[in-house]
């Protein structure tokens, strides 16, 4: 049954329960394309985003040097412009680093932050985290915040655990008010473009798990008003089983967001 049975379009929640949740997919194209292909794909997913029911929130996150031409690619359409990171420093002698306002005055109106390719190959740390986010909510940029577990802490039976201390170490440090600009991006490690992804199950505890740690600092209601993805290995034959799940919001996707079919196919799996 679709995700949108009992969605009532006309107020953006879910009638029978009054949740404000919003759907997302959002694309993270990380080190690939030139400019001129991407802002092809840019194109053909505004193009085809049209097919996408308008409750579901489409965001792609090209490279740095994209985003403006990007920017232009998609202007008049649904689709919303993400970066990848931003630089934890306002401005200033910070020699190739990107700042928040840079990223505002390309149209940027997410970030990612935290994505574990960031945590592991360039040592971005939770405390980092918290002096980014806070720059970016300061400039009206919305977060989408990565956690996830590795596969020696999957297999350790930690991965509660660490899904919990990512979002305590990073969100606790916010108000309940911010979270309406936070999206989680739960993202199993040991899934990421691995092809190996998370069974509906696995992932329905986590994301279940997750929103109990939001609610227990900020309250039920933001805690069900806050939209949780799934990100590792979704692609278009696994969207739908993974989306029908209660706790499950959408999916930040890496590999599929490079082909503007397959990612509006996932979009179109609710
Ligand atoms: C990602 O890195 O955010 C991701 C989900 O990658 P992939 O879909 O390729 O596993």
């Amino acid at each position: 049954m679709s995700k949108f049975a009992d969605f009532d379009k006309g107020n953006n929640s879910i009638a029978s329960t009054n949740i404000m949740r919003k759907f997302i997919v959002a694309g993270n194209w990380k080190m690939n394309t030139t400019v001129p292909e991407g802002v092809a794909l840019a194109k053909a997913v505004a193009e085809k985003s049209k097919e996408v029911p308008a409750n579901v929130e489409l965001v792609i996150a090209p490279p740095f040097t994209h985003l403006g031409a990007v920017a232009a690619a998609v202007e008049g359409s649904k689709v919303a412009l993400s970066a990848q990171n931003c630089a934890d420093k306002a401005k200033g002698a910070y020699t190739g680093e990107i700042s928040v306002d840079m990223l505002k005055s390309v149209g940027c109106e997410y970030t990612i932050l935290g994505h574990s390719e960031r945590r592991q190959y360039y040592g971005e740390t939770d405390g980092k985290l918290v002096e980014k986010m806070k720059l970016a909510l300061e400039a009206g940029i919305k977060v989408i915040l990565c956690v996830g577990e590795n596969l020696q802490e999957r297999e350790a039976g930690k991965h509660f655990d660490v899904c919990r201390s990512q979002i305590e170490n990073v969100l606790y440090h916010f108000s309940a008010e911010d979270m309406a600009n936070v999206v989680i991006a739960y993202e199993p490690v040991w899934a990421i473009g691995t092809g190996k992804t998370a069974t509906a199950e696995q992932a329905e505890e986590i994301h279940a798990s997750i929103r109990n740690t939001v609610e227990a600092k900020f309250g039920r209601e933001t805690a069900q008003d806050m939209t949780i993805l799934y990100g590792g290995s979704c692609k278009p034959s696994n969207a739908k089983e993974l989306f029908a799940q209660p706790d499950i919001d959408g999916g930040l996707i890496g590999g599929a967001a490079l082909k503007a079919d397959d990612f509006i196919a996932i979009a179109l799996s609710f």
